[in-house]
């Protein structure tokens, strides 16, 4: 299965320069990416080198102190955090469902609040979502009631319902029961295929050789290394990178 569809308006994203200080923990030192329209980047890299904040600053959820994000080559700093987000999709290690509301009502709250959309059309969108990543059958049902993988999936579609032109993942599949993994990290991949622009921070080296258009790596808030992942996996030049591989396999 190939996800496109709405995913036929990506753009290209470009992080440029981004520093950001946690008073006097200097958490990003000026980092560069660009991701091409159509491709997905993934970024890997040891615990605490700053990829969950790279996200959040491209997202808006923090202020970087310098640098910009720019979508389809425009600067986004000076847009609306709301109208940003609707162009930015975003999924969480934690799911962040609402476990009080129905998995069709999570999906239609952010189409309602943000984009406006009547309930009756929102419900018709979301279904759609919902249908997309293989969960029609659970709108009725609460996030309790889902596995672990289920519930990411709705976290995925209700990121996917707003139509957004780039999808950044933080760890998605960290909090999964191994055996829930796969059919997340099948869904990315098809999402990837279908023509999305997506930014994946992963510990899933498997799926960063196989989906990844270019894998960088992430050390002490500044991207090291950033290339195909053939030359990330079997030639990696920085030696950070070797020993950060070295560990991993
Ligand atoms: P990674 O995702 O690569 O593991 P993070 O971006 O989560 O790394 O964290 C990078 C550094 O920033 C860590 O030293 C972390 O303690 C610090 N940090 C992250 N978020 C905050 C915050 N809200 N306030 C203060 N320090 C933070
Ligand atoms: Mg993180």
């Amino acid at each position: 299965m190939t996800i496109s569809a709405s995913t036929s308006t990506s753009v290209s994203m470009g992080v440029r320069d981004i520093t950001l200080a946690f008073g006097a923990n200097q958490v990003l030192r000026g980092v560069n990416l660009d991701v091409p329209r159509g491709t997905t980047t993934c970024v890997i890299g040891p615990s605490g080198s700053g990829k969950s904040t790279l996200l959040r600053t491209i997202n808006r959820l923090i202020e970087p102190d310098h640098g910009d994000v720019l979508l389809d080559g425009r600067s986004v700093l000076g847009d609306n955090p709301d109208q940003l987000r609707q162009r930015v999709g975003m999924v969480f290690q934690q799911f962040n469902l609402f476990p009080h509301m129905s998995v069709l009502r999570n999906v239609t709250l952010a189409l309602r609040r943000i984009r406006k959309i009547p309930e009756d059309q929102a419900a018709a969108l979301a279904r759609h979502e919902l249908d997309r990543v293989g969960l029609a059958a659970k709108a009725e049902a609460r996030p309790a009631q889902l596995s672990g993988g289920q519930q990411q999936r709705v976290a995925i579609a209700r990121a996917l319902a707003l139509q957004p032109q780039v999808m950044l993942f933080d760890e998605a599949t960290s909090a999964l029961d191994p055996e829930l993994v796969k059919g997340v990290l099948s869904l990315m991949a098809d999402l990837s295929a279908g023509g999305m622009t997506m930014l994946v921070v992963t510990h899933e080296m498997g799926f960063a050789r196989e989906v990844a258009d270019r894998v960088a790596f992430m050390d002490h808030g500044v991207v090291l290394e950033a290339a195909p992942p053939e030359a990330i996996f079997e030639a990696p030049e920085h030696p950070r990178l070797r020993q950060f591989l070295s560990q991993v396999f």
